[in-house]
C-alpha cells in the first residue's frame, strides 16, 4: 500500500469514528449533558457495547434498530459517520503531501459538518464549532500569508450578513449566520468568499423549492437554516467551482 493510500484509508476511518463522536456531542450539547459516561438507547436506557458503536456497520447490521427493544435510531447517525469520513478523505486527498494542512482542513470540514447539522435539527449554530471553523482557518491564513485577502473577505460578510441583521433588527438573518459566514471568509480569502456567497444563495433556492415541492417544509415555515447551504457553497468555493464561474464571468 502507497503511502498516500494509507493516509487517506487512516484518514476515513479517524472520520468515521469523529462522526459517530459527532453525533454524541450534538446530542449531548442539546440535552446539556456531560460527554462522560456510556452511550445508551434513548427507548430503553440500555448501555450501548462496542459492538453497537461502530460507524455505518452497527446501523447497516442491526437494520437502524435497537439490540434489545427494537425502536428506530436516527438515521442521522450513519448520516453524519458517512458524511464525516467523506470530508476527512477529501482533505487527505486534496493534500496529500501536507499532512498537517490535510488535518487543519479536515478538522475544519468537520466543524462545518456540525454546524450544519446542528442548524437543521436545532436551528442553532453552536459557538463551539463556529470557533473551530475560525481558528482553523486562522491558522491557515496565517500560514499562506494571504492575510490581505481573508480580512478584505471577512469585512464583506460582515458588511453583508451585519448589514442585513441590522436593517431587519435580528429577523432576516440570525447572528450565527454572521460568526459563520466570516470564520469562512477568513478561510476562502475575497474570490472563494463572493463564490461562497453566491453559491450558497443559488443551492438554498434550489433546495427550498425542491423541500416546497415535496411538501417537506411549508410556506409558513417562519426560519429556513442558512447554515448549510452557507457550508455547501464554501465547499464547492474551495474546491474552485465559482472561482471557475467568475474566471468566465470576468473573462
Ligand atoms: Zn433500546
Amino acid at each position: 500500500m502507497g503511502i498516500v493510500t494509507l493516509t487517506i484509508f487512516l484518514f476515513a476511518l479517524f472520520g468515521l469514528v469523529f462522526g459517530s463522536f459527532g453525533n454524541v456531542l450534538i446530542l449531548r450539547l442539546e440535552k446539556r449533558e456531560s460527554l462522560l459516561g456510556r452511550s445508551r438507547c434513548m427507548s430503553c436506557k440500555r448501555s450501548l457495547g462496542f459492538l453497537d458503536l461502530v460507524p455505518v456497520l452497527s446501523y447497516a447490521f442491526l437494520g437502524g434498530r435497537c439490540r434489545r427493544c427494537g425502536a428506530q435510531i436516527s438515521v442521522q447517525y450513519p448520516i453524519v459517520e458517512i458524511l464525516s469520513g467523506t470530508v476527512f478523505v477529501l482533505a487527505a486527498a486534496l493534500y496529500p503531501s501536507n499532512v498537517f494542512l490535510a488535518v487543519l482542513t479536515a478538522f475544519l470540514l468537520y466543524c462545518l459538518l456540525l454546524s450544519s447539522v446542528e442548524d437543521v435539527l436545532y436551528q442553532k449554530l453552536p459557538d463551539m464549532f463556529v470557533a473551530g471553523i475560525a481558528i482553523a482557518a486562522l491558522v491557515m491564513t496565517l500560514l499562506s500569508g494571504n492575510i490581505l485577502s481573508s480580512l478584505s473577505a471577512l469585512c464583506v460578510t460582515l458588511v453583508w450578513f451585519g448589514g442585513q441583521w441590522i436593517l431587519s433588527n435580528g429577523r432576516a438573518t440570525g447572528t450565527g449566520d454572521i460568526f459563520l459566514s466570516s470564520a469562512l471568509a477568513l478561510w476562502l480569502g475575497l474570490r472563494g468568499t463572493i463564490a461562497m456567497l453566491f453559491l450558497s444563495y443559488m443551492v438554498g433556492a434550489v433546495i427550498t423549492l425542491l423541500l416546497l415541492g415535496l411538501g417537506v417544509i411549508s410556506m409558513k415555515q417562519k426560519r429556513i437554516a442558512f447554515g448549510p447551504f452557507l457550508a455547501i457553497g464554501a465547499l464547492l468555493a474551495f474546491l474552485g467551482v465559482g472561482q471557475e464561474f467568475f474566471e468566465i464571468f470576468l473573462s
